[in-house]
């Protein structure tokens, strides 16, 4: 089954009104005639109305970089599903590696926002991956299955249809040390064999990005493996010839 790869530029906290209009109004004319691929930008949530106009006639998707568990009441600081559909984001990042750093997320609450996102017809972006010393551990495969198996435990598998996968191995996420081509897809067969387990059919479609340090460098020959659809872009997206490119290798 063909696969259209998703390509996300996920912006971390950077950027200000200036830098919303600048880059977005270049990617525009870059990734003008893209074709075959999905492109989305997840800026920082004070700026998803202004992405929003002018992203307009564009296609470029909007995504956000969070979700919080509430849908509506007494909770202070946070953002619903619901709120993020009304400016037009889609996709939506959830269990980032830094969130689960550094705001100690679980896999469960990490389901949770799965579930609400599924439930206001929004897309997650679900990331998963293992630390350094996991990978040295070679508990690379028992991480990742552990991540998603918090999903499919509670929402069960066909939670995966019209979602995304994100794989990004925490030593390589701004590290400037991507997994090669072969390490990535060989996480990537696993990661597929192992919904197809519960499904062929979600398995086949799910698709799977790789994220860390992806860059115009060694975007194209990490799109030549079979199971890795397209890429989710940190560093990389703050720059719009490099997104481009990467984009235009998927
Ligand atoms: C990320 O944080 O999702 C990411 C992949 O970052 P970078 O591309 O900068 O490694």
């Amino acid at each position: 089954m063909a696969r259209i790869p998703l390509v996300m530029g996920n912006w971390k906290l950077n950027g200000s009104k200036a830098f919303c209009d600048s880059l977005i109004s270049e990617l525009k004319t870059a990734l003008v005639d893209v074709k075959g691929c999905n492109v989305a930008i997840a800026p920082p949530v004070m700026y998803l109305a202004q992405a929003e106009n002018l992203l307009t006639d564009s296609k470029i998707a909007l995504g956000a970089q969070n979700v919080d568990v509430n849908v509506q009441g007494a909770f202070t600081g946070d953002i619903s599903p619901v709120m993020l559909k009304e400016f037009g984001a889609k996709y939506i990042i959830i269990g980032h590696s830094e969130r689960r750093t550094y705001h100690k997320e679980s896999n469960e609450f990490i389901a949770k926002k799965f579930q609400l996102l599924k439930d206001a017809g929004l897309t997650p972006v679900l990331c998963i991956g293992e630390t350094e010393a996991e990978n040295e551990a070679g508990k690379t495969e028992e991480v990742c299955a552990r991540q998603i198996d918090a999903v499919i435990n509670t929402l069960g598998v066909e939670a995966f249809n019209n979602a995304v996968i994100a794989y990004e191995p925490i030593w390589a996420i701004g590290t400037g040390k991507s997994a090669t081509p072969a390490q990535a897809q060989a996480v990537h067969a696993f990661i597929r064999q192992h919904i197809a387990k519960k499904s062929s059919t979600v398995a086949e479609q799910v698709i799977i990005q790789y994220g860390g340090s992806v860059n115009d460098a060694n975007a194209a020959e990490l799109f030549t493996q079979p199971d890795i659809d397209g890429a989710l872009v940190g560093g990389a997206s703050l720059k719009a010839a490099a997104f481009a490119t990467i984009v235009k290798a998927a």
